[in-house]
């Protein structure tokens, strides 16, 4: 096809045009013949979004989806990209990619009627076809739909309602491909209205003036489902032209969600360091978005985007790398206290309820942090008895530890603790594994028993017995513990 230069040449080649939701149908329905991947990189909606997408796409809808930020909306709307045939003939210069066999605009009606077969004829790539709005108050109609120029209009003697006079707006650039508005609700009501009557009829007014458009596009939109369903914000007469209304949500398993974030975040720093990321703390981090979803204290209108684990990541690897570049260790490999220096990521992620705003952004991230640790370190150590390291700093003992202690001193120090490194070995190591990841795992079994309150960690001490009052809670989830040994060197040591 693409050797094809002119109109004349594109008509003896039998080419047929078709409305863009046609084309987009045609081939799906080829992919889910031939059972290509439909939206490659878009993970665990197998089998909610995909299916309704699919159905909307084969009902030739246009379509929303609705759901909360970080939910990879416009990432999709983005995927149907592949969906467009590879190339699609237009008349070269037409600011509305006009189709050489049944060009809209005046100008190339013209040109057509003058050149006739000799027309040139220019091939626009699908990458081009997709126009992305992202709508707020200040949207104008002149930005979507366009505006006219009066003086344009006087210089070339037009009418001001002759669409050569017309400064094309985003939509009508959109023609033949695919418009997307984020957050539509954000979107004024007049140029609501405005979207509607070019779906509708095909025409709509500037400054009172009739202009007419019969334009071909697929709209598709995103919305937060609460501002989506909120009576007056959108118009109803939009809303009832929307085919589909598809929900999305956040990874439904850790599974899934660890899988999103090792795509999208950046922790390859090949060049520098080799990086080495233990699962229990790809887990931890996980479970920092899945406790912050859950939280009474944060916002559940505003969501928590799975952004949140995806930039945490990035921020535990870069502070495993500067710590195995200060103690020029040749692999970085994370550690659970890592997560605590990704605090200025996770802190901007998500919007606090007044009880939030109390406790302090920060203060409820470190919350959000422990309790995940508790959650991972549960799973992992079901059934382990820690009892002997808990002993140990029962009697006394404290364990002074920093995020720039190197690996070879963290295991040196750790070895003081009777029983520790033996249970880091339950982590999932594997046999001989290098002293980054054994540090590693001592560091999680550490504040595993600090998030179950076994043991305490403070700046100037570093790990050390639980204080009473927790110690008792702990004891009476641990029948068996063995009481003798346990209170009289807790209470010596913290006022030693
Ligand atoms: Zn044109």
């Amino acid at each position: 096809m693409a050797a094809i230069h002119t109109l004349g040449e594109l008509r003896r080649s039998g080419y047929r045009s078709r409305p863009v939701k046609q084309e987009i149908r045609d081939n799906l329905v080829c992919k889910l013949r031939s059972g290509d991947a439909l939206f490659p990189g878009i993970i665990g909606y197998d089998e909610t979004v995909i299916p309704q997408l699919v159905n909307a796409v084969l009902s030739r809808h246009n379509f929303i989806l609705l759901g909360l930020r970080g939910q990879a909306k416009s990432r999709i709307l983005r995927g149907l990209v592949n969906l467009l045939d590879e190339r699609i003939p237009v008349v070269p210069g037409c600011e509305i990619h006009d189709d050489p066999l049944a060009p809209l605009c005046a100008a190339c009606r013209a040109r057509v009627a003058v050149e006739g077969d000799e027309l040139p004829i220019a091939w626009l790539p699908r990458e081009d076809r997709f126009v992305e709005k992202l709508a707020t108050p200040d949207v104008t109609i002149a930005d979507i739909v366009g505006d006219i120029d009066p003086i344009k209009a006087a210089q070339a003697g037009l009418n001001l309602s002759d669409e050569l006079t017309m400064h094309y707006g985003l939509l009508p650039r959109a023609n033949r491909g695919i418009f997307a508005v984020n957050e539509l609700p954000d979107l004024a009501g007049k140029i609501q209205v405005g979207l509607f009557n070019i779906l509708q009829e095909g025409d709509v007014q500037i400054k009172g003036y009739p202009i007419r458009l019969k334009l071909d596009v697929l709209l598709v939109f995103t919305a937060n489902p609460e501002d989506y369903t909120a009576r007056g914000k959108i118009i109803t007469p939009l809303k009832d032209r929307i085919g589909s209304e598809i929900r999305t949500h956040y990874p439904a398993t850790r599974h899934n969600a660890m899988a999103i974030t090792k795509q999208e975040a950046w922790t390859d720093r090949t060049g520098v360091l080799e990086v080495e990321i233990p699962a229990f703390v790809r887990e931890v981090v996980e479970e920092v978005a899945f406790q912050a979803r859950a939280d009474r204290k944060i916002d559940k209108r505003s969501g928590v985007s799975q952004r949140l684990p995806i930039t945490t990541l990035e921020l535990v690897v870069s502070n495993a790398e500067r710590r195995a570049l200060a103690n020029g260790e040749p692999v970085a490999v994370p550690r659970v206290t890592d997560i605590y220096a990704a605090l200025p990521s996770i802190t901007g992620k998500f919007e606090l309820e007044y009880e939030g705003e109390l406790r302090g952004a920060e203060q409820v991230a470190r919350d959000l942090i422990r309790s995940a640790v508790g959650t991972v370190f549960t799973g992992v150590f079901d059934g382990v008895d820690t009892r002997t390291v808990v002993e140990w700093f029962d009697l006394g003992g404290s364990l002074p530890l920093g995020d720039t202690t190197s690996a070879g001193d963290l295991i040196a120090r750790a070895k003081h603790v009777q029983g520790l490194r033996e249970l880091a070995d339950r982590a999932g190591l594997e046999p001989a594994a290098p002293a980054p990841l054994v540090a590693s795992a001592i560091d999680f079994v550490l504040e595993g028993l600090y998030a179950q309150k076994k043991i305490s960690r403070s700046e100037e001490r570093g790990y050390s017995a639980a204080d009473s009052t927790p110690r008792r809670a702990a004891r009476r989830e641990e029948p068996t513990m063995d009481e003798e040994i346990r209170i009289p060197g807790a209470k010596k040591k913290y006022y030693n």
